[in-house]
């Protein structure tokens, strides 16, 4: 493992081997074997904090750890990524996949993201739009994927504070306070959600599919209480529900269990290795495929010997 507390050290080193990773937490990445190659871990530091008359604008350096950010925004009063508390995980990995929760995806607070680009060591800023991002997606994870370093990530912060309280058990929540819903998106997901530290997963294990609405139509016909919800180009469903409805939630093949109160997350309840993962996770998506005529995504990183590897 090689850490690194600047963009320089990071590339003169990178450009020693032609096999390299790069891990921000490492919460979204499953190493299904021995990589055979150079791991980097982002130490990179540093919150920066400006104001405009109507923002807090803050420059964060991408090892910063997501929600130590959250929560020290939290303390100086500086108010909006609450509902994003307790995601696992690197600043500079946020924007990668547009990291979001109860009803709040981080790209509403990104302002701009800076990166180098690995081979050439140029140094760019990207502004929001230029991101594009997505559903769990960016610019990141399309045309840029593997070839940058996120070195900070600029967040502008409204200083009128208006909370998102449409999703879920915020709902109930009247009128709260930031720290209100930073305390009930923690104690919700505790309840949950399996802690990393405690029992190993990576979140989510799939994204949520998104199918066209003459799709979304015929399934409804074949399963009424079918969930959807309509996104700009289609239906998206709860992968959740598809795989609860397959009969996975809550069983266990090789040492790994689809989860009882999150089926979206796999654990592993002590001897599991890669290969096990890997063999109920293509279980789950063939069963959903022939049952629904949907191919679901990995949301999680695996990588092997020779890095990334596609399910
Ligand atoms: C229990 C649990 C709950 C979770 N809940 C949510 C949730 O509610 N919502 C959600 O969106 N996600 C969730 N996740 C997923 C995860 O938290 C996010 O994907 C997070 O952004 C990963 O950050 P990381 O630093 O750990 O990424 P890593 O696993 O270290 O890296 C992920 C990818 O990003 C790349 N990368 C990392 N840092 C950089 C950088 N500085 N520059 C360029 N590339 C980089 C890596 O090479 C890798 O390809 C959850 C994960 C877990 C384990």
């Amino acid at each position: 493992m090689i850490s690194f507390s600047s963009p320089e050290l990071f590339r003169a080193r990178w450009l020693q081997s032609d096999t390299n990773y790069l891990l921000g937490g490492g919460s979204n990445t499953l190493f299904l074997e021995d990589f055979d190659g150079q791991v980097f871990i982002n130490e990179m530091r540093g919150i920066e904090h400006a104001e405009s008359d109507t923002h807090h604008l803050l420059r964060v350096a991408g090892g910063e750890n997501w929600h130590a950010l959250v929560t020290y925004c939290l303390d100086k009063g500086w108010y909006g990524m609450e509902n994003l508390a307790l995601i696992p995980g690197s600043v500079g990995a946020s924007p990668i996949q547009n990291i979001g929760a109860y009803g709040v995806e981080v790209g509403q607070f990104i302002a701009s993201v800076e990166l180098i680009d690995i081979q050439s060591g140029k140094a760019t800023t990207l502004n929001n739009s230029e991101c594009e991002f997505g559903y769990r997606d960016s610019v990141f994870k399309k045309a840029l994927a593997g070839k940058t370093l996120i070195t900070h990530v600029n967040f502008a912060l409204p200083k009128t504070y208006s909370p998102v309280v449409s999703y879920g058990e915020l709902a109930a929540l009247d009128n709260p306070t930031a720290q209100q819903v930073y305390d009930t998106v923690i104690a919700v997901r505790k309840s949950k959600l399996p802690d990393p530290d405690e029992l190993g997963n990576a979140g989510s294990f799939f994204k949520n599919p998104v199918v066209s609405v003459s799709h979304f139509e015929r399934l409804k016909k074949a399963a009424s209480t079918i969930p959807g919800f309509v996104v700009d180009n289609g239906v998206k469903i709860p992968a959740a529900w598809l795989i609860d409805q397959c009969g996975f939630k809550g069983k266990t093949e090789g040492g790994v269990r689809c989860h009882i109160t999150q089926p979206l997350v796999l654990t592993n309840t002590g001897e599991a290795v890669g290969n096990d993962v890997v063999k109920l996770a293509r279980s789950i998506m063939d069963t959903v495929r022939e049952r629904y005529d949907i191919a679901l995504e990995a949301e999680v990183r695996l990588v092997g010997r020779n890095g990334v590897i596609n399910l």
